[in-house]
């Protein structure tokens, strides 16, 4: 089990009038190379959820573990820390830095890392460009690529601490359907060819039959979780 949340709530404005559950009571095992989608309207406590999941946010109440560590007695830095080594983060906006290069965002998590960026490491990523179909477009800006090509340098960035999980909170939210398959595919290969735990939210009903399970939100909580057999 690479992640386990138990009873988990996060309550925004706690102890005051506007008390309001974002997520509530949700228990979760997520097993390691699994591809899941998660889905349910606006406001249902994805975004909450993803945010944990992530380290980015603490429940209120509950527990959870990522690989076996407890994340609740951690302090801001070593969650840090986790999360650089074992999280990717995908994001609806992309991202990306305007004013650096696809192949220098790519690498910024190598740039602000204690390891730094050394020749082989580079060589790996550029590899990635390759493998993604992006090697004519190393050296171009953000605003010089697609929509869709934008998504795939932000995917690579997460692929490159070669974290063991990836989070993508709406990954094609802002991309066409075509886009949407184009990035997608980059998805799938990770999740096929790495063995990488790949979390997703989506409101996009074709990526949703891509899981392998799908985790449905509803007013904050798991109203459904269902693990194919295909
Ligand atoms: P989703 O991603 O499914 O759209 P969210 O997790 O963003 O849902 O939000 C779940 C609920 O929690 C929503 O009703 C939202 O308004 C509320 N919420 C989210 N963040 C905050 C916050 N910082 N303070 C108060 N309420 C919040
Ligand atoms: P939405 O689903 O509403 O579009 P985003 O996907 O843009 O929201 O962001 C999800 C949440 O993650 C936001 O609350 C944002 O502040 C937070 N976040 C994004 N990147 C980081 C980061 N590197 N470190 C900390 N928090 C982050």
């Amino acid at each position: 089990m690479i992640i386990r949340a138990q009873n988990i709530s996060k309550v925004y404005n706690l102890n005051t009038e506007a008390e309001f559950f974002g997520i509530r009571d949700v228990s979760l095992e997520i097993n390691k190379g699994e591809l899941i989608a998660i889905v349910g309207p606006s406001g249902a406590g994805k975004t909450t959820l993803f945010n944990i999941l992530g380290t980015l946010d603490t429940p209120t109440f509950g527990q959870i573990e990522i690989k076996n560590k407890n994340i609740l007695s951690m302090d801001a830095n070593e969650k840090s820390k986790l999360r650089n080594k074992v999280i990717g983060f995908i994001f609806q906006q992309f991202r990306l830095i305007p004013t650096l290069s696809a192949l220098d965002n790519a690498l910024l998590p190598l740039l602000v890392s204690e390891e730094g960026v050394d020749s082989p490491r580079k060589e790996k990523v550029i590899h990635l460009f390759e493998t993604y179909g992006l090697k004519n477009q190393l050296t171009k800006y953000p605003s010089q690529l697609s929509g869709g090509e934008q998504q795939r340098v932000a995917i690579i960035r997460a692929l490159v601490n070669d974290p063991d999980i990836i989070l993508a909170d709406e990954p094609t939210g802002s991309l066409d359907s075509k886009m949407s398959e184009y990035v997608f595919d980059t998805l799938q290969q990770i999740h096929k060819n790495n063995g990488k735990t790949v979390i997703y939210i989506t409101h996009n009903l074709n990526l949703v039959e891509k899981a392998n399970r799908v985790i449905k939100i509803e007013d904050g909580r798991v109203i459904s979780d269902e693990t194919c057999l295909c």
